[in-house]
């Protein structure tokens, strides 16, 4: 943490604390994810440190990289996956790739959803041909568990983003994240069936486990779906171990 940040630290334990008591009526759906802190004033200042923060974040990149690093593919890109991920800021790309320039092509957002993104999604299998479509869900999703519940009162393009996510109301959220992921590459697999038949592509369904709630270790990849088989002896040969 900068002496920047430390010194809105206290400011925002206070805005907070405030916040906390005003989300309770503003997000009912979100409210885990803290979706109501955006509606709240934030002060300059904080929004400084926030930019000094990702800037100086920047900088260290810049400085650990070098131009031999980008010369490879300032002509062109060649992504080895096209990746359809959540929004979750605790699922990040780091997490699956130490170097993601030039190797993912990503496309995010709430629920790792194809139908929200399609024409990003055919832009990587069409255009850029990645041999790999893979879809990662996560584990504690703010979006699966949204769309397992009633969230009527959320904007009509909040709304449209989670009635296109068919899973169960109520249920377990492991249950439901892994549900979503099959539904997805299920979709992914009629979508590009010309592709996957030819075996130019193969669409990968997987669970981001940032909490262990799978028991197989934080922040661990688990592949759950090849080409819409879920079978153990297919996705182990997918896997690591
Ligand atoms: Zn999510």
């Amino acid at each position: 943490m900068t002496h920047v940040t430390q010194t809105y630290a206290a400011l925002r334990t206070l805005a907070f604390g405030i916040l906390a008591v005003v989300s309770i009526t503003l997000t009912p759906v979100f409210a885990d994810d803290h979706a109501g802190h955006g509606a709240a004033h934030v002060d300059a200042g904080q929004v400084q440190a926030i930019l000094h923060h990702i800037l100086t974040a920047n900088a260290g990149f810049v400085n650990r990289t070098g131009p031999n690093h980008f010369h490879p593919f300032l002509e062109a890109q060649h992504p080895k996956a096209t990746v359809i991920s959540c929004c979750d800021s605790r699922v990040q790309m780091q997490a699956i790739s130490a170097e993601p320039d030039n190797e993912l092509f990503v496309i995010r957002n709430i629920g790792n959803q194809i139908s929200t993104a399609e024409g990003s999604v055919e832009y990587g299998v069409h255009h850029l041909h990645t041999p790999v479509l893979l879809i990662i869900g996560h584990t504690r999703c703010g979006a699966i568990k949204a769309a397992s519940g009633e969230y009527s009162s959320e904007s009509q393009p909040i709304c449209k983003e989670l009635n296109t996510l068919k899973i169960a109301k109520g249920g377990n959220m492991v249950e439901n994240v892994t549900l979503n992921v099959n539904n997805q590459v299920n979709a992914a697999v009629r979508k590009f069936e010309p592709e996957v038949k030819e075996g130019k592509l193969t669409v990968i369904g997987a669970l981001y486990d940032f909490a262990n709630d799978l028991k197989h270790g934080y922040g661990k990849l688990t592949v759950i779906n090849v080409n819409g088989d879920c079978s153990t002896d297919k996705t182990k040969a997918y896997s690591a171990e």
